[in-house]
């Protein structure tokens, strides 16, 4: 066996950078997506130099492998095509818990330490059970939710997409009235191994709106992939009596297995973890 000869270092982001603290990662919005780019604090690399692929003699064969240098770059890459809105590019778990501290919203913290159990237990390698944000609005689902995205991407690797519910709709009657079907995008969203759907259950919920909602979640069910969500409404609750934080809708009170019919609660039960989030609205002025 012969030792592999010692490769000069990958170019790496600096520690103590202003712009990207370290992790080589400058986050913008371009339009209306979040947008990030590899910081000018990364260096061209020397392993690879600039190939992206280097080149191992081990055993007296030659070993082609993507340089680790790339890491960085692939996960922006897939960031940006995961569809978190600009407006939210500075949302992460960390700046979630300043927002708990700053706005004295300890109340949430279970719900932060649930997800961060969940993100810790996640594998890409396996199949992984899915999270559903519920609570009233402005508690910080949405928040919580790209901030998550963001770890999987970046932390794990994992391609993931990112869609609220009304702008699916929306391409999809675009798609249609284009005559251009919707197989491409719902094939897509079937397919992602993460699919976060922020808003899950709003609007008017039409028979096609609520086919739509099945056949993501039949066909997400049926491969074993994650799905993740929020809501405004709460999970029914086990034994069938209202829950206490029950949203409302046209001045009735309805539960998410309402809003999206019981097959598709039936499959939500079974794929995803609930995990409330309450405590003070984020929105509000502090003190209010
Ligand atoms: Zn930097
Ligand atoms: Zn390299």
């Amino acid at each position: 066996m012969t030792v592999p000869t010692p490769l000069p270092v990958a170019a790496s982001a600096l520690a103590d950078c202003a712009l990207c603290g370290g992790d080589g990662v400058v986050m913008g919005a371009r339009g209306l997506l979040a947008h990030a780019e590899l910081c000018t604090c990364v260096p061209p690399c020397g392993r690879c130099r600039g190939t992206g692929q280097v080149t191992l003699e081990q055993d007296g064969h030659l070993l082609v492998g993507r340089c680790v240098c790339r890491r960085t770059p692939d996960r922006i890459a897939l960031f940006n095509r995961s569809g978190v809105p600009g407006r939210f590019h500075r949302a992460t778990m960390h700046s979630f818990s300043t927002g708990i501290l700053a706005h004295g919203a300890h109340d949430k913290m279970p719900a932060l330490m649930d997800v961060s159990t969940w993100l810790g237990s996640y594998d890409p390698a396996t199949e992984n059970q899915g999270l559903v944000l519920h609570g009233a609005v402005g508690r910080g689902k949405t928040h919580l939710l790209i901030g998550l995205v963001r770890r999987l991407i970046f932390e794990k690797g994992v391609p993931s997409r990112f869609m609220e519910f009304s702008r699916l709709l929306g391409l999809l009657k675009e798609s249609y009235d284009a005559g251009r079907g919707s197989s491409e995008l719902m094939d897509e969203l079937a397919r992602v191994p993460v699919l976060a759907i922020d808003e899950l259950g709003k609007g008017r919920l039409t028979d096609w709106e609520l086919s739509v909602i099945d056949e993501i979640i039949s066909r997400r069910y049926n491969a074993m992939r994650c799905t993740l969500a929020t809501t405004n409404y709460a999970p029914r609750d086990p034994s069938g009596a209202a829950p206490a934080n029950l949203a409302r809708s046209g001045g009735q009170r309805q539960t998410l297995g309402d809003r999206v019919g019981e097959r598709v609660w039936s499959r939500l039960r079974q794929m995803c973890l609930f995990v409330e989030v309450s405590g003070r609205d984020f929105r509000a002025p502090r003190g209010s």
